[in-house]
């Protein structure tokens, strides 16, 4: 079906409209129409070409809700009419063992991205969700609960279930003491996400500077790791530290901050690490570890959650025409809140 996105055509060029045609759906797909799209650090890092994969022209976008406009003949999930959300996957085997644990992101072939993945039958790459339009197998779209905003909730699609995902895994709740590393989009859901599960939280930031927002966020305090006095005495203070900082850095200033046991979540950037010593590892058995955003069954936990406590991410809703001045901003990491795109924004001529 021909439609319309915002793609970028290299590395060094602003996103502009442009008209390209989505794959005919197929029986088990769902056609969405995209009301809102979320802007991601990765959607900045993979128009940039950072990661060194992309091909272009490609559409970003990996925080998508929409509403069905047509559902195939053998989709039982989803009906014309029903608001459903599609996050960083569109595809994977669905019968490796990781599939079947609904641990998608981990598929044994690889999982099939939104954007950066290539359609399984047509072999065309996949264009994300700063577009109007989207066709998707069932199996991806997840079902949009009752009661959340959904003019807020697309960033729980991507900066929500990355952050849930750790939190889950490494058991944060009451009498755990978790910090996050670096306030932003992903920043931001982690505190939320984790200060609803009982956990006492710490934001680490390069300043005081966002100190307001954290605590207005529900995190207990502000630890700048500028301050070098404040981070030594924050040592072996933490059970879990996620970390999501875009760029590489150099993670042995927080490693004597975990306590025995503790580990290190690295969620933000992916590549080299700079030089580290295994001291702080052996001397404490610290773990780093990493995780990769969550899978089906997960997201949909992380939805019916923020339903049920009314979690939503902090937003700035903005008309696609601004999308190159919002990877300016987010590229500076000043603000703490995510962009959302209005998607009625995009007319279809
Ligand atoms: P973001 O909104 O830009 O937030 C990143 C935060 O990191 C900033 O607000 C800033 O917080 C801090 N920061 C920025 N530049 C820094 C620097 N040079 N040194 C130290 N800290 C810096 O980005 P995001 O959307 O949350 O994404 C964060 C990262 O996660 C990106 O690299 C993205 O690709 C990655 N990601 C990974 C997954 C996954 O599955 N693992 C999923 C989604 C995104 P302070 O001002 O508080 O220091
Ligand atoms: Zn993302």
């Amino acid at each position: 079906m021909r439609t319309i996105g915002f793609a970028c055509s290299s590395a060094e060029e602003d996103l502009a409209p442009f008209h390209f045609d989505r794959r005919n759906p197929r029986s088990n797909d769902v056609v969405m129409e995209i009301l809102y799209c979320g802007v991601c650090h990765s959607d900045l890092h993979w128009a940039r070409n950072d990661w060194g994969q992309t091909c272009y022209p490609t559409i970003p976008g990996h925080e998508i809700v929409g509403r069905v406009i047509e559902a195939g003949p053998d989709v039982t999930r989803h009906k014309v009419g029903d608001i459903v959300a599609v996050g960083c996957m569109v595809d994977s085997c669905q019968t490796c063992d990781q599939c079947r644990r609904g641990e998608e992101q981990y598929c044994r072939e690889g999982m099939n991205g939104t954007y950066g993945g290539f359609d399984v039958v047509e072999k065309t790459p996949n264009m994300g969700g700063y577009s109007k339009h989207l066709v998707v197998r069932q199996e991806f779209a997840l079902k949009m609960p009752e009661g959340l905003d959904i003019s807020k909730a697309a960033p729980l699609l991507c900066a929500g279930v990355t952050t849930w995902s750790p939190l889950r895994t490494w058991q944060a709740g009451p009498g755990k003491r978790v910090a996050v590393i670096g306030l932003g989009g992903l920043g931001q859901m982690a505190v939320k996400l984790a200060v609803a599960l009982g956990a006492e939280v710490t934001v680490i930031s390069r300043s005081d500077r966002k100190k307001q927002e954290a605590l207005a966020l529900g995190a207990d305090q502000l630890l700048a790791s500028s301050n070098e006095k404040a981070m030594q005495d924050a040592a072996n203070g933490f059970d879990l530290i996620i970390d999501t900082v875009p760029v590489k850095h150099d993670i042995t200033p927080y490693l004597p901050l975990l306590d025995i046991d503790g580990t290190i979540a690295m969620v933000g950037q992916i590549g080299p690490l700079p030089e580290s010593s295994s001291l702080p590892l052996v001397y404490g058995r610290r773990r780093i570890a990493g995780s990769l955003i969550g899978g089906i069954r997960e997201t949909q936990e992380l939805l019916d959650f923020c339903a049920r406590k009314n979690i939503l991410p902090d937003t700035k809703t903005i008309a696609i025409q601004d999308i190159n001045k919002a990877f300016d901003e987010l590229e500076k990491g000043a603000s703490y809140y995510r962009f959302v795109i209005d998607m009625s924004t995009l007319k279809e001529d």
